[in-house]
């Protein structure tokens, strides 16, 4: 830094300028005169003193008229720069001085000083010892006492205390104490270390100035910001008094309230707030009894949310004030902000119902289930957690669906949900938790007994066809139910019980309920097992196939067999498919399972002699993926055995999915020659809609009605209008699970083409059919 920016610098510290402090500049330099000019009367008093004192020491040794003249200047000077002073720092009534005004002072503060250093000057070098010490003492005093007199004025202070240094200095320069260079050192010192404290004294004396008037600033600009929120903002402050009225009643506050300033002033603000809270307002009435505890309390507290009632206008307002204490530390009050929430409040509340509701059904959704679920069992008592958590799934959605629209489903789904609300009452929780799953929450249940009713009752409300637009639909829905605390007493063991029992009502046959059991648990981790199992034994081939002959009731011969797999388990022995092609189907296992099942039963059935058919059982995933056609073809062609030998069993559910896609499998097979039957004939949903739209080779009657064929006439009439039907469609039966000769007999007479059953035989490994074909020729013969 050049010796001149250091000297800038050092003017900048102390010597307010418009460059650094603009408008203010003038301010700050009137309150350094006005600071110099408040000790005047002292400083008056002291030259009195000091002029005093000359005069009576030197009076008779120097010329009175030069000592009088001497003494007027110097004390009516004073005087004069007192009255003159206060001339200059006076701006149209305010305090303020210009660069001028200062360098007038220091002006002023030279010549006066120089006025003072005459005395020394000319006096001290004749003086006599007493003189002498009178003017050193004088002159030294004057020295410190004026410099700090002057230092808010830094430039006076440094003219003062230069002049007098230097007259000092000539004074015994020119007196007999000029051989002592020790004395005029310590004179020099002393002059510039009052000289250093005086431009430090002033820094200081300014920087004061400057933050004061940083401080002045920050709080107008806080008043103004403050007054602007006032007027404008969609918050409001607010201030009560000990007694709890509101202080200051701004008129945007007034208008927030609906009221008048008068009436706000008129009782204590929680009493204001209590005439505005809404009637029938749960969440209101809680909030307004919160926000008086924290009052009565001394609480401070944060965003309280509370709705009120301004005109006819509900609005949400949010609260945030603490307590206020005066300096004895006693409670004076409260300070807060009030803020309008109400968009805000209403855009969460729309969100809140987005998150909790079902938009279809307008019933609680999956989340909100949950929730209340949570809360339910995890709060209060054992007796008060009781609860019957229910699961309700419809049977045959996916056909309806599927088969007559999306638009017709939502309103299946609509009229469910109002059928089940109204077999409920209000203290149910009913959900809706996706797809056609139907959810109840059913707290503190009477008894076992009464949830089984609920469940009755539930059932018995879908036996009546929806009416949907111009379409009658059947509903059935299967429901799995589980109790908490007996099942489980934590949200996650509930749903998977009465998940779990659900999945039992469905595997029982549909269209029923089940309670959870602790043998559903056990089936279900057997099931667990078993996925896990299925896929070794599908790598180390541990299945083998048994087949069930089909009876002509014309021929009186055997037609085919039926390929039905087994799994040689390695611990468990023989298991049969109805344990394991469920889950296999589940987990897609069931693909490549059914691929060796059928590459086997070609196989083997090319070994047998030509006239025999072999029926190989398709399952609904294996007859959908993609690869069905190729697969067949791929197993007749590795195997040799002509295609018309194969027929393929597949069920209604294997059709009901993609109809076009459905079709396209089926006269791609059939096209090649392979036969396909539809197995279980009369178990499913609509069959003949199906019998008309696709093109097939056979029904296979259900064991269902075969087997109560002799002793319920309905079964009777059934299967009595199942053989007349596929008559007239060309098609082929099969009766199967035919135990008795009875029923033999019955459906010989009905019409049936063949049988297939215990009756005929069990179904048998592969090395017994020889034998069995011999036996059964003989067997023939013989019954003739
Ligand atoms: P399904 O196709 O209806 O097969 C007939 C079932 O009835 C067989 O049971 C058979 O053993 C049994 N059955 C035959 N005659 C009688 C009788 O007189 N009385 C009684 N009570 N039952 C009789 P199985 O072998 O346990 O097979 C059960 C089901 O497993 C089959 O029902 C079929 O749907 C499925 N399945 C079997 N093998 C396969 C396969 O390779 N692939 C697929 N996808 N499913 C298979
Ligand atoms: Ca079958
Ligand atoms: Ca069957």
């Amino acid at each position: 830094m050049t010796l001149k920016a250091r000297w800038r610098a050092l003017l900048d510290e102390a010597v307010p300028g418009e460059a650094i402090d603009g408008p203010k500049a003038k301010y700050f330099r009137a309150r350094q005169l006005q600071a110099v000019r408040r000790l005047f009367p002292l400083v008056i008093l002291g030259n009195v003193f000091n002029t005093v004192a000359v005069l009576t020491h030197f009076g008779d040794r120097l010329p009175m008229l030069w000592l009088g003249l001497w003494a007027t200047v110097a004390v009516a000077g004073l005087g004069v720069g007192y009255l003159w002073w206060g001339a200059l720092i006076k701006e149209q009534g305010r305090p303020a001085a210009s660069p001028a005004a200062m360098r007038l002072i220091v002006w002023h503060v030279a010549f006066y000083t120089l006025v003072w250093s005459a005395v020394p000057v000319l006096v001290f070098p004749g003086a006599d010892h007493n003189g002498e010490m009178l003017l050193a003492t004088v002159t030294v005093g004057m020295l410190c006492a004026g410099g700090f007199l002057l230092s808010a004025h830094v430039l006076a202070a440094s003219a003062y205390i230069v002049i007098l240094t230097a007259a000092s200095v000539s004074a015994l320069l020119r007196s007999t104490y000029g051989q002592y260079p020790m004395l005029m050192l310590l004179l020099l010192a002393y002059g510039s270390t009052i000289l250093g404290m005086v431009w430090s004294s002033s820094r200081v004396f300014l920087s004061r100035l400057r933050a004061e008037a940083e401080t002045e600033r920050q709080a107008q600009l806080i008043d103004l910001l403050l007054r602007d929120f006032e007027e404008h903002a969609s918050d409001w402050l607010w201030e009560t008094q000990p007694h709890g009225h509101l202080r200051h009643v701004s008129r945007h506050l007034a208008s927030t309230f609906g009221m008048s300033a008068e009436q706000l002033q008129q009782r204590p603000f929680v009493e204001l707030l209590a005439t505005l809270i809404p009637a029938d307002h749960v969440e209101a009435r809680d909030a307004h009894a919160h926000l008086s505890q924290c009052l009565l309390r001394g609480v401070a507290f944060r965003d309280l949310e509370l709705p009120v009632l301004v005109g006819d206008d509900l609005r949400w307002w949010s609260l945030t004030a603490k307590p206020l204490f005066d300096e004895q530390g006693r409670a004076s009050g409260w300070r807060g902000v009030g803020r309008d929430i109400t968009s805000a409040r209403r855009a969460r509340d729309d969100l809140a119902r987005l998150a909790n509701f079902d938009s279809l059904t307008g019933l609680a959704n999956r989340h909100r289930f949950g929730e209340a679920l949570s809360r339910m069992t995890q709060t209060g008592s054992p007796e008060s957690r009781r609860c019957a958590l229910m699961f309700l799934d419809l049977d045959n959605f996916k056909n309806i669906n599927d088969s007559l629209g999306h638009a017709v489903g939502d309103l299946l789904l609509r009229s469910v949900g109002e059928r089940i609300r109204q077999c409920v009452d209000e203290s149910v929780l009913l959900a809706r938790l996706g797809g056609d799953e139907f959810a109840l929450l059913m707290p503190h249940p009477a008894s076992v007994q009464a949830v089984a009713e609920l469940a009755e009752r539930l059932l018995a409300s879908m036996n009546e066809p929806c009416q949907l637009d111009d379409v009658r639909v059947d509903v059935r829905a299967s429901m799995g139910i589980a109790l908490c605390p007996i099942d489980g007493d934590d949200p996650e063991t509930l749903l998977k019980c009465a998940d779990l029992a659900l999945y039992a009502a469905k595997a029982a046959g549909r269209n029923t309920w089940r309670m959870f059991d602790a043998a559903m648990a056990e089936s279900a981790r057997n099931r667990v097992r078993l996925q896990h199992e299925l896929g070794e034994a599908l790598a180390s081939e541990q299945f083998t196939i048994y087949y069930q002959p089909q009876w002509h009731l014309g021929e009186q011969a055997v037609v085919g067999f039926e390929a039905l797999v087994r799994w040689h388990h390695a611990e468990r022995g023989l298991i049969g498919p109805a344990e394991f092609i469920p889950v296999a189907e589940e987990t897609g296992q069931i693909v490549p399972l059914g691929t060796w099942v059928l590459r086997q039963a070609c196989r083997e059935a090319a070994a047998w002699p030509a006239h025999l058919r072999v029926s190989v059982n398709l399952s609904a995933v294996q007859f959908r993926s993609s690869a069905v056609v190729e697969v067949v073809m791929q197993a007749l062609a590795d195997s040799g055995l002509a295609p018309e030998r194969l027929e393929l069993e597949i069920t209604e559910s294997a059709l009901i999915e993609d109809y076009e896609g459905a079709q396209a499998t089926l006269m791609a097979l059939r096209s090649r020659g392979v036969r396909v039957a539809l197995d279980d004939f009369g178990t499913g949903y609509s069959s003949l809609a199906y019998l008309r739209h696709f093109q097939m080779d056979k029904l296979k009657i259900d064991g269902l009605f075969v087997r109560s064929l002799d002793s319920d006439t309905e079964a009777q009439a059934v299967v009595t209008a199942i053989i007349s039907l596929a008559r007239a469609l060309h098609l082929e039966t099969t009766a199967e699970g035919v135990e008795t000769r009875a029923q033999k007999l019955m459906l010989r007479a009905l019409g049936c083409d063949d049988i297939q059953g215990y009756l005929v035989s069990r179904p048998m490994p592969a090395p017994q059919i020889r034998d069995f074909l011999i036996r059964s020729a003989h067997e023939q013969v013989a019954s003739h």
